[in-house]
């Protein structure tokens, strides 16, 4: 039962780890978070992990929710556009959404940083150099591995997997449930590289801007940091493409990559060639499973539920999305197992929806930014929000600047498709002359009212 449980044990600081912990030391349980890693506050310099993410609207709801977003705001760096980097240098900048709209690049161990000193404050107790290794949840006992390399054991009351896409909770999960355990991998890695600033320490490249090199079935991107520099990352097929990171192994070749693709971004990133050989290559994947939780006494959520793709930067924001749906469904249930089972029912189909979004996205951000046809749609979907700024919002407002759940976005967006299709537009069309009463009446009869639902 809820009411009688004193602790809830989550598994994993990460970034959502820490959040639900709020959320539950809020409601007055006594919270542990147990982390394999050590105290992310006491490294310096994080190695091998990606440096910067983008929080929108779902995650700014989630950190307005414990009234800290004016704080995380200060670091942050407002980002208002895409501006992509044709081979041969030319630059095309494209607006995310109208006007005062933007996505804020935050440093991943900053907001991690910051999520548990807060949860700290409020009492959460947390147990770094801490590794679940088994759990026996007929006992309600873990098997830990302490800073010591000693393995000890550990009573839980209830336990909330926040460890991530390779999570040990639900891996248990869904062996008790004789469910196989599979990541969708995408076959696609990447790899981070950086770019300094100028010795003045200026910005090499706009900072408003996140930047894409696009070609095709591989690209290279650059979201600005705090101080100007840029964290880079490189997106290839791992092999069986025309290019891939399997041909990519010695200085040589690298180079001869970036020279062919990239030449522009090579004179930004003066190391890039050490950077390649001494960063690791890491594999992206999809995380869709039928169960999030057993018996009332185990649960998952954030990435160890629903691991996406990162291409629509939405991977943290649906999961601080996911502990606010949690943390507001969570009166109505007096077990556990209820709790459990109704956040799956409220959330599983939207971490399916943005699961689908972001691997079609891999799609928009490499192949189709630099497409004639793709521009026109933007460019219309552009003219259209100008025209009806509370009305027509396309997928990416909708995802971004929303918090439209995600299925409902994927619904609106397709009968939008079908609707933008139906007008015809080519690139000699004048926008001017679409006969906007019939835009107006599709939104009004067909839209508004499933986003008023
Ligand atoms: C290249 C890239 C770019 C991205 N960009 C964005 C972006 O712009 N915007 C966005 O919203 N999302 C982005 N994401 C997604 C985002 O990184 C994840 O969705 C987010 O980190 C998930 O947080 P989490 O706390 O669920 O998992 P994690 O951050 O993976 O944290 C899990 C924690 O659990 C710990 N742990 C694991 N196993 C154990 C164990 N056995 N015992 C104890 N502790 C354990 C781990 O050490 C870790 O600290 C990106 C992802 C990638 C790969």
């Amino acid at each position: 039962m809820i009411r009688k449980t004193k602790k809830v044990t989550i598994n994993g600081a990460g970034l959502i780890g820490p959040y639900l912990g709020i959320l539950l030391r809020r409601r007055g349980f006594d919270v542990e978070v147990l982390e394999k890693r050590s105290d992310i506050r006491k490294i310096t310099a994080e190695v091998g992990r990606s440096i910067n993410l983008v929080l929108t609207s779902r995650g700014i709801n989630a950190l307005k929710k414990i009234n800290r977003w004016e704080e995380v705001k200060k670091i942050t760096m407002p980002v208002s556009g895409r501006m992509m980097h044709s081979t041969s240098g030319e630059l095309t900048y494209q607006p995310y959404g109208g006007e005062g709209d933007v996505n804020y690049s935050i440093s991943r161990t900053e907001l991690n940083r910051f999520m548990i000193s807060e949860a700290e404050k409020l009492g959460v107790k947390f147990l770094f150099s801490t590794d679940v290794k088994q759990i026996d949840e007929t006992k309600n006992l873990l098997i830990l591995k302490n800073e010591k390399g000693e393995e000890v054991s550990h009573e839980f009351e209830v336990l909330i997997g926040a460890d991530g896409a390779g999570s040990v909770v639900r891996k248990k999960i869904l062996k008790l449930q004789n469910v196989e355990d599979k990541v969708e991998w995408l076959g696609v890695s990447y790899k981070e590289l950086f770019m300094p600033t100028n010795a003045d320490g200026s910005e090499q490249i706009d900072k408003e801007s996140l930047h894409i090199w696009p070609r095709g079935k591989h690209m290279l991107m650059a979201l600005p940091n705090l101080d100007s520099s840029f964290t880079m990352t490189l997106y290839l097929p791992e092999k069986d493409s025309e290019v891939n990171f399997d041909q990519l192994k010695t200085p040589e070749s690298v180079e001869e990559y970036f020279k062919t693709y990239h030449p522009d971004s090579i004179p930004l990133m003066p190391n890039y060639l050490e950077d390649f050989g001494q960063n690791k290559t890491s594999k992206l994947g999809t995380v869709r499973c039928s169960s999030w939780s057993h018996n009332g006494k185990m649960g998952i959520i954030g990435d160890a539920a629903h691991a996406i793709v990162p291409f629509f930067g939405q991977g943290t924001n649906s999961g601080l999305e996911g502990c606010v749906v949690f943390d507001e469904i969570f009166d109505r249930y007096d077990s556990w197992n209820d709790l459990f089972n109704g956040f799956f029912d409220s959330y599983k189909s939207n971490a399916d929806a943005i699961a689908k979004m972001a691997e079609e996205n891999y799609i928009e951000m490499s192949e189709k930014v630099g497409d004639e046809k793709f521009l026109l749609r933007k460019r219309l979907e552009s003219f259209l929000h100008e025209k009806f700024p509370k009305k027509f919002l396309n997928r990416y407002m909708m995802v971004t600047y929303s918090n439209i759940p995600y299925s409902l976005v994927y619904k609106i967006g397709m009968k939008q498709t079908e609707f933008l299709n139906s007008l015809k537009i080519d690139k000699t069309s004048d926008f001017e002359k679409i006969d906007l009463k019939t835009v107006e009446s599709f939104l009004d009869q067909e839209i508004l009212p499933l986003i008023k639902v």
